[in-house]
């Protein structure tokens, strides 16, 4: 399991909605991400995505 606590000082994240936003600062608690683009010619910035982007329910039983 990952731990929330962690903030990489190298990844900012605003994405407060995804099981691996640090809880308490604006960082990604993961080690690496991976960005990719849902677009099959990006053009601006809102065509790249955080492909590591868990939903914060998403896995809970
Ligand atoms: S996995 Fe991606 S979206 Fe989630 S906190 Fe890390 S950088 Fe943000």
């Amino acid at each position: 399991m990952n731990d929330t606590s962690f903030a990489n000082e190298s990844i900012r994240c605003t994405v407060t909605d995804c099981k691996f936003h640090n809880c308490d600062r604006n960082y990604c608690s993961l080690g690496t991400v991976t960005i990719g683009t849902h677009e099959s010619d990006p053009k601006e910035c809102q065509c790249v995505d955080c492909e590591s982007f868990k939903a914060k329910n998403e896995g809970l039983n």
